[in-house]
């Protein structure tokens, strides 16, 4: 894994930087896979994120849930794009931006803000005012699913009929970090069908946190630990690792770009 100084790659000023490019994803009109918020393709997770908002948490009882699939977010000329498994229950579900309104969420932008992909650490509500550059944060499966475990069915139809399309649309995009071992495999069967990426060498390609390969067509994937509160709390991922797998983004997006 390549390493750098981490101050180097740390983003010492938090007013708006009028380069970065906001896409919310409830808002933008410039991506043509939007329409996944009134999506109703699976039936189990629909109903599962509709109970969710109407039973909701205590600590967010005030809330309006948002309650629907949960589109991408982010630059859209992005050379990073992250990719996740699902939504949040209490988080993106609720907030309607994904990793939004949880503790993932709020590893996932301040990694990304002292990396220099984001104008601000925080991320509580669609209308926060973050805006990322050069990066772009999106899931397999854009509806909350029941203890985090979509099915294998309901993973392969929303990857094919979304995830595909957005990479599609996400054609600047040098590295994909993939959160967690099934979104690695979304990602990399998406990739086979946005690119016909050839997977054959990738097939016994085993999950390793800190892992970077390089895909037959110039682009490459990173791997890391998921920041779900089970890993951070258990220190399975740590701060330190967590900041390292940034900064081999960002180093190698600078590495394209010399490249190129
Ligand atoms: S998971 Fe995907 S395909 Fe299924 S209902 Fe949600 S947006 Fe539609």
């Amino acid at each position: 894994m390549p390493s750098t100084n981490l101050g180097s790659a740390t983003k010492k000023n938090s007013s708006k930087d009028e380069s970065f490019v906001l896409v919310s994803s409830p808002m933008s009109r410039n991506l043509p896979f939007l329409e996944v918020q009134s999506c109703a393709d699976c039936p189990r997770l629909r109903a599962y994120c509709a109970q969710v908002a109407e039973i909701k948490r205590a600590a967010h009882s005030h809330d309006h849930y948002w309650g629907k699939p949960v589109a991408g977010f982010g630059d859209p000329n992005a050379e990073l794009v992250i990719v996740g498994l699902a939504p949040g229950a209490h988080g993106a579900n609720r907030t309607g931006r994904i990793f939004t309104g949880d503790r993932s969420g709020e590893w996932l932008y301040r990694a990304l803000y002292e990396a220099d992909f984001a104008n601000q650490p925080d991320s509580h509500r669609r209308d926060d005012g973050l805006i990322l550059k050069n990066a772009y944060v999106t899931c397999v499966v854009k509806c909350a699913p029941p203890d985090n475990k979509p099915t294998l069915d309901e993973q392969n139809h929303c990857r094919e009929k979304y995830l595909v399309k957005e990479l599609e649309s996400l054609a600047s995009a040098k590295v994909y970090l993939a959160l967690g071992q099934i979104a690695l495999i979304g990602l990399l069967n998406a990739l086979k069908s946005t690119y016909r990426v050839e997977l054959s060498n990738l097939k016994n390609l085993k999950f390793g946190h800190g892992k970077v390969i390089e895909l037959p067509n110039g682009k490459s994937i990173v791997m890391s630990y998921h920041p779900s509160q089970q890993n951070t709390f258990t220190k399975k991922l740590t701060a330190e690792m967590w900041r390292e797998i940034f900064v081999t983004c960002r180093n190698l997006c600078e590495l394209s770009q010399k490249n190129s």
